[in-house]
């Protein structure tokens, strides 16, 4: 039988990966496929200075453009997507790119998915925040188009129906839960 772990050392070894790792707030979504499609993914969100670092990877999607957009409500409910609402634009700006002043906070810009139907994003934006602020993400919607985004029309980039859908979550980064 083996000698169970002691308080005192469980404790060190939790504030030493606490140290090591220092997570500090991110946030995930994990992205389901809409009624029609077999698009599946994860987002992470994880701030870095001013700005956050977002990460995706997206699967079953249509070789090509795709815009990826954070909107309004963490809700998949309707089974369409259509449930999350417009864009998060809370700084109620034209709609955009993943860049420059002249954009929705959500606005992510486009997946590009390859050959294989597979889509890796990595991109830093402004204007997001995790957990408080006007720009807080938690609890949003998090969408994937079947189309492109033009980054012109207004005010949806008409990227059209909705394939895949997730709530953005908190999370802690280094932790366990992986988006
Ligand atoms: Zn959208």
């Amino acid at each position: 039988m083996k000698a169970p772990i002691s308080v005192a050392s469980a404790a060190a070894l939790l504030a030493a990966c606490a140290t090591m790792s220092d997570p500090g707030p991110s946030a995930g979504a994990r992205l389901d496929a809409t009624r029609g499609n077999n698009v599946t993914g994860s987002v992470s969100f994880t701030p870095k200075g001013s700005k956050m670092l977002v990460k995706a990877e997206v699967r079953g999607l249509a070789p090509g453009l795709h815009g990826f957009h954070i909107h309004e409500k963490g809700d998949c409910g309707s089974g369409d997507g259509m449930s999350a609402g417009g864009h998060f634009n809370p700084h109620k700006k034209p709609h955009g790119g993943a860049s420059g002043a002249e954009r929705h906070a959500g606005g992510l810009g486009n997946l590009n998915a390859d050959a294989s139907g597979v889509a890796r994003l990595e991109i830093e934006v402004e204007g997001l925040t995790l957990g408080s602020g006007e720009g807080n993400i938690g609890g949003r919607g998090m969408i994937v188009h079947a189309a492109p985004d033009d980054f012109k029309t207004q005010p949806t980039g008409n990227s059209g129906a909705r394939v895949a859908c997730g709530v953005i979550v908190m999370t802690q980064s280094g932790g366990t839960s992986r988006y």
